[in-house]
């Protein structure tokens, strides 16, 4: 999918990966090709393909929280691009922790995430929120009109706050003060399923109307 930031035109590839199909994004500037790399939760064969297709130059891989589904592959995709990883320091422990299905494969941290850093990226900026609740260490990334949601927000739903580290409370003030605050047309690329609006949630998430 193309989507113009800033007047520039960027290319944004949605890849499902892994047992929970969990949604790995990559932003490419389509002219200077610089990228990032959001979540590689497993499937780094995939990944790497896709990259080495669109001649990516990777600045930054991203995890949006420390959950084996969205770290997997980080560190093969980190070896192979050269880019440095990012995650906020709550979350960390979670790299080493083996997955459900053996060992893990989520690297080292080579920088830690927090609350409004600024990410340089080409003729745009990503915006770090920390938005813990389903993790401690839970982040979104504002580029321009695009949120990466991880597990905060989904279509229609919230994410789970019944796993490690989890608060119903915190979530849904994550939600409420760091993301429903945003412009109705900022689309929500979450970590599973579908991209929805933070207009359309405000409207039919069922957990934001009470
Ligand atoms: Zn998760
Ligand atoms: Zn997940």
């Amino acid at each position: 999918m193309k989507v113009f930031l800033q007047e520039e035109k960027y290319i944004l590839e949605v890849l499902p990966v892994g047992m929970l199909g969990t949604n790995c994004y990559i932003l490419m500037n389509e002219n200077t090709k610089e990228a990032i790399v959001v979540d590689p939760g497993a499937e780094a064969e995939k990944i790497i393909s896709v990259l080495q297709e669109m001649e990516a130059k990777v600045n930054y891989i991203l995890n949006t929280h420390g959950h084996w589904d969205h770290i997997g592959a980080n560190a093969i995709v980190k070896d192979t691009v050269l880019a440095p990883l990012y995650i906020h320091q709550e979350d960390e422990i979670m790299l080493s922790q083996p997955s459900p299905y053996g060992k893990s494969y989520g690297g080292r941290p080579d920088k830690y995430l927090h609350n409004e850093d600024i990410l340089p990226f080409g003729e745009v900026f990503i915006k770090v929120l920390h938005t813990p609740g389903h993790t401690k260490g839970g982040v979104s990334f504002l580029v321009d009109k695009l949120l990466f949601a991880g597990d905060t927000l989904f279509e229609g739903s919230i994410g789970r706050t019944d796993l490690g580290g989890g608060s119903y409370e915190v979530l849904m003030d994550s939600i409420q003060n760091q993301l429903m605050v945003l412009p109705d047309d900022t689309i929500v690329l979450p970590g599973h399923g579908s991209a929805t609006t933070i207009g359309i949630e405000r409207a039919n998430n069922p957990f934001l109307r009470v």
